[in-house]
Parts: C-alpha cells; structure tokens; sequence
C-alpha cells in the first residue's frame, strides 16, 4: 500500500507559465515537485516557433513591463540579457473606422485621453463624443465608491460615452480577453481606472495627476518586454531549472483523491502517484473537474468563470510586395466593424531582430465572444477570411510566402460582473481543503506576469510560508 511519506512530491498540474512559477519555486526551496501536463511539451499556450526565418509566437508575444513579477524570474533564471524591450519608436497603433485604418489619438493610456490636441483632431471619434471626453475634465470626485460591480462598458460610457466604448474600450480589451466589455467586470479587469474614479472622479484628470506625481521617479521603460528567442524560451529556461526529470508530459491527470492526510493522484494512462499536496494550474473548468466529486461547491465555482476560444494566424511576405512598408505596431479591429480580425501586428516593427531583412511577419489574432468559435473553421478557410479581411483593411495585395495557425480553445478566462465576489468565494471554499492550492489565469490576472505572481504564492503557500 503506497504511504504519504515526507518524500511524497508536492503536485503541480499544468505546465503553462503558471505551473511552472509554482513548480520553480519549489524546487529552489529544495521540495520534492512533480509537474504533470497533457501536453507534450511544457509553455502551455506560450509556444514559440519558426517559419521562413521569422520568430514566431502562437501565443503570447511579451508582457507589460509594468508589472514586475514576471522580469523578476527571467532574472532569477539568469536570462536578463536575453529580455528585450518593444521598439516604442515605432510604437503607433491604429484603429479601423468605416474599414480605414486611423491612428490611435496620442496620449491615449489604455482608453483615457490624457491630451486634448490629438483628440480634437483624430478621425476616430465623433464632435459629440470628443465634446464630452473634454467635460469629462469637470467630473468631481464621488460622494462614495460605486454600489457594487459594474461592466466595462456602463463604466466607460459613463465617463466618456458609448462611442468611445465602440472605438476605444472595446477593441483594446479584445485583444487582451477577446471578451464583451458588456459583459466584463471594470475592477476586474481595469481596477486601476476604478481607483482612479474614487480619488479624482474625472479618469483624465487622475492619469495626468498620478503622472506628474510618478514623473521624477521613473526612468522610461518599454511598455513590453520580451525574450530574444521569444516566450517559449522562457518555459524551456523554467524547465532546465526545475530540472526535466520532475516532469511528466503527455499525461493527464484524470482524479484527486485525498488519501493519507496527502492526495492520491490517478494519470489517464492508469498510473497513479501519492502526493503531498497539490497544484492546479490550470483552466478553471479543468480544476473544476478534478474537484468535482472531492469538493462540489469549489467545482461548481470553478465552472462560473467563463473561458473564451482564441486563435493567432502568422502569415510572411516579402517587403518588396507592398507599396509602402507597413507602419506602427499594427492595428485593432472594432467589434461593430464585423471583420474576423480582432488585431494584427506587425512583428518587424514591434520586434524588428524577430524577422530578417526583408521580411513582414504580420500576426493576426481571431476570435471574438460573440464570433464563432474558431474551432468552427479549418486552417485554410481560417486563413482566407483573414486574407480577405487584410486585403480589406490594409489593401494588401501581396501573398503570404507561410502561413501557419495556432488554436486555443478555451484558454482565455473571462472576468464578467461579479467575477471579484466569485473568486473571493472560491478562494474561502479552497482555503478549507487542506494542502490544495489554485493558481492559473481564471483569478487574479490573465496576463503572465500576474501568473507568475500567483504561482509563485501558491507554491510560498505549500511551503508553508504563506497562509
Ligand atoms: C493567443 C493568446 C495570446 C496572449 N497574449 C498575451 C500577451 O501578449 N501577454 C500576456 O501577458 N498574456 C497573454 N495571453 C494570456 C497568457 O498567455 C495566459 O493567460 C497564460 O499564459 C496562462 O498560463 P497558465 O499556465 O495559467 O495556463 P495555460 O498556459 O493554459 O496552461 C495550462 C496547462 O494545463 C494543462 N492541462 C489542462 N488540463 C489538464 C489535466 N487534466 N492534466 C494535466 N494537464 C492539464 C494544459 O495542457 C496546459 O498546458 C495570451 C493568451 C493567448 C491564448
């Protein structure tokens, strides 16, 4: 009979940036980790690869620098001199209107105007609407916070009306959670702004405020950050220090069991493991399924954060088929414009050493809530559509050299109204479950460095260190 001994392994299940943060810091702590995935290889929806002499990212392409946890391992890893920074000089997005690409108004931080001239003059918003981003300077700070949760949308259009929600809001978010801002929760997901609106009631006037407070203390950094030989090298580099041997890919975990004071463990190819304690790193919806028989009100939780289908398409050119050569970063594709595009960007001007002289790697992302799911579609009538989209947009006349599709279905957690109460909720129920611990991108953060951040917690938690 197997016994929970203290050589039993702490379990990690899932292998994306948030298992193996958890599983890293483990191991640096000298715990005996096991890490399992489905998959084959470790990255989870972090896969790098390459095509016609281009880098390429099927996932993720970099991280907001701002937020520190994730530059905090690649340094720990010893990788600081492969992190690279986007190339603002070139840094101009655009935004379709009426299918024309218009530039994104300067002094736009996410979708606060900060500046008055480049409003007055873009293209993109209406007289109205610039009109009433300019009252929106007048807004007194509120008698007390708002009464609850609100979406995305009521909080944008309350401030700054809902063409501005169409234009601004809503395709920005899209390419971060592909999600309905209708539906998604605005201190979820933008808590910042929220904050904002308690202390200054006007958002334009807190940005600026908070700007000139942070002024002298802040040396310019990149808005993104990334690794030379793209994000997968940071999932290998992750890998090489928890040591390959303490991973177990292709194997699904398929039951929890709690069995002498630790878990037994059952794989899908009918091998089994005792641990200590356990991990999961993964999906809501698939902790939710390995809760479901030990703890069914954490499962049913786990089954309430809605998770969307995403798919990016790569495509290369050769420069010398286009016209002129493509500018800024790329382009945002509104929901209301009806195309299958929801962004595009141009990787030789955000990460000009990814592509060889020459070259257009454009990165296309599909696959909007309300849109079908890209499942739905095979690889080539995928690409057609984001052909006849570009060939739209952009008036691209030239033809891909490669073309090569990565899917992700249901990889993209959704933080709808309620969401903050929700994981609140999950978070009481787990904390009763001894020696299971929640991490992945369904809580506190979709973005990799706050996977890193919550990881490396629920690893500090198994080792005791934090309650
Ligand atoms: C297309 C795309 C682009 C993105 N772009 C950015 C970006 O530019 N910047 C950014 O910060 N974030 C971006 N994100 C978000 C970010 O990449 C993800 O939120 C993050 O990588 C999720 O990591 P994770 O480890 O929590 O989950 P995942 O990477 O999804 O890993 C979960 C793992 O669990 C495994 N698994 C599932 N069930 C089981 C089971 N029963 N047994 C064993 N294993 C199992 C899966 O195989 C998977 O490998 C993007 C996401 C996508 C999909």
């Amino acid at each position: 009979m197997e016994q929970q001994t203290a050589e039993d392994p702490i379990l990690v299940v899932g292998a994306g940036i948030s298992g193996l943060s958890a599983a890293y810091t483990l191991s640096q702590a000298g715990a005996n980790v096991v890490v399992v995935d489905s998959r084959s290889r470790a990255g989870g929806v972090m896969e790098t690869t390459t095509l016609d002499g281009c880098l390429v990212e099927g996932g993720p392409d970099s991280y907001l620098s701002q937020k520190p946890w994730a530059t905090a391992l690649v340094r720990k890893l010893g990788l600081e001199q492969e992190l690279i920074g986007s190339n603002d000089d070139r840094r101009k997005t655009f935004i379709v209107r009426d299918q024309q690409l218009v530039p994104m108004p300067d002094g736009l931080l996410m979708m606060v105007p900060t500046k008055i001239l480049p409003m007055v003059g873009t293209r993109l918003l209406s007289w109205p609407t610039k009109l009433r981003m300019g009252l929106e300077l007048l807004r007194r700070k509120p008698a007390k916070p708002r009464d609850g949760d609100v979406s995305v949308a009521a909080f944008f259009r309350d401030h700054y009306g809902q063409e501005a929600v169409d234009y601004l809001a809503e395709p920005l978010l899209a390419g971060v959670y592909g999600g309905d801002p209708e539906r998604m929760s605005a201190p979820s997901v933008l808590g910042r702004f929220v904050e904002l609106e308690n202390k200054h009631g006007s958002l334009s006037l807190g940005v600026l405020r908070e700007r000139k407070a942070a002024a002298t203390t802040h040396a310019p950094t990149p808005i993104f950050r990334s690794l030379r030989q793209g994000m997968g090298s940071f999932a290998e580099a992750l890998v090489r220090a928890i040591g390959p041997q303490h991973l177990r890919l292709g194997q699904s975990v398929l039951a929890l069991e709690p069995q002498r004071g630790g878990y037994h463990v059952s794989f899908a190819d009918g091998a089994s493991l005792q641990a200590s304690q356990v991990i999961l790193a993964l999906p809501a919806y698939a902790a939710a399924s390995l809760l479901e028989s030990m703890h069914p009100l954490s499962a049913k939780l786990l089954g309430q954060v809605p998770y969307h289908s995403s798919a990016t398409v790569a495509l290369t050119f050769d420069l010398a088929q286009f016209q002129r050569p493509p500018e800024g970063f790329g382009f945002l594709v509104p929901q209301r414009e009806r195309q299958t595009l929801v962004a595009a960007t141009y990787v030789q001007n955000k990460f000009p050493h990814r592509t060889p002289e020459g070259k257009v790697l454009l990165r296309c992302f599909v696959g909007r809530a309300a849109e079908a799911n890209p499942g739905l579609r095979d690889d080539s009538s995928l690409v057609d559509a984001v052909l006849a989209d570009l060939r739209r947009l952009i008036g691209l006349v030239a033809q891909p050299r490669h073309c090569a599709v990565f899917r992700w279905p249901r990889a993209m957690a959704q933080y709808e109204v309620g969401h903050a109460a929700l994981v609140r909720e999950l978070r009481r129920q787990v904390s009763a479950i001894p020696g299971l611990h929640l991490a992945g991108n369904a809580f506190e953060g979709i973005g990799i460095p706050d996977c890193v951040r919550v990881g490396t917690q629920c690893a500090e938690a198994a080792l005791g260190k934090r309650s």
